[in-house]
């Protein structure tokens, strides 16, 4: 068969003159199922989520965690350095003195009394994890989260907070 470049054609709207295996698309039928079947006989990548779920790497950036230390304190001291770090504005931090009935819950005299993370502007950087001192904000590789309205998703620290002797609870 003549290749495409001997085939030329006088016609301004096309490169050169269709076979008849071409004008009937036989050739490009034939490739793409040959495609096909090559991979009728891989095994699947796609998995059935919900039910199944996919591999996450053990350092995937999900879901935020604020850390207590093996004494069941809050690790964090409120330093707002994360929220300085945070490229996308996401973490507002009011901080303050622990008040004396809370001394046992903490390591220093200065806590971050509100902790807010807003999940909707987080790009998952990790920037927030890499400026913390205190080893404090984790990024898990929790990634289920998603929810049907806009305030569900600004993350308070009641939300954020290890539980004392206990997992994070990522749903209430
Ligand atoms: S992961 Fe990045 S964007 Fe998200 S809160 Fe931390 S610093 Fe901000
Ligand atoms: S999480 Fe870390 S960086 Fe952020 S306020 Fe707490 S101690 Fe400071």
């Amino acid at each position: 068969m003549a290749d495409k470049q001997t085939r030329v054609t006088n016609d301004p709207f096309r490169k050169y003159d269709l076979t008849l295996a071409e004008r009937l698309y036989l050739p490009a039928i034939m490739k793409g199922m040959a495609v096909t079947i090559s991979y009728f006989f891989k095994k699947p990548i796609t998995i059935q989520y919900p039910e199944e779920k996919a591999y996450v790497p053990h350092r995937w950036r999900g879901r935020h965690v604020l850390k207590r230390d093996e004494f069941g304190r809050e690790r964090c001291v409120g330093c707002q350095m994360c929220e300085l770090a945070c490229p996308a504005d996401a973490i507002t931090i009011q901080a303050g003195e622990v008040p004396p009935e809370r001394r046992h819950l903490h390591t220093t005299e200065r806590y971050a009394v509100t902790y807010e993370i807003d999940m909707l502007r987080c790009i998952f950087c990790g920037m927030c994890e890499e400026a913390c001192p205190e080893a404090a904000i984790f990024l898990t590789p929790f990634y289920e989260f998603a929810e049907d309205s806009r305030e569900k998703l600004i993350y308070t620290k009641d939300m954020l907070t290890e539980r004392i002797g206990g997992p994070i609870l990522y749903k209430d």
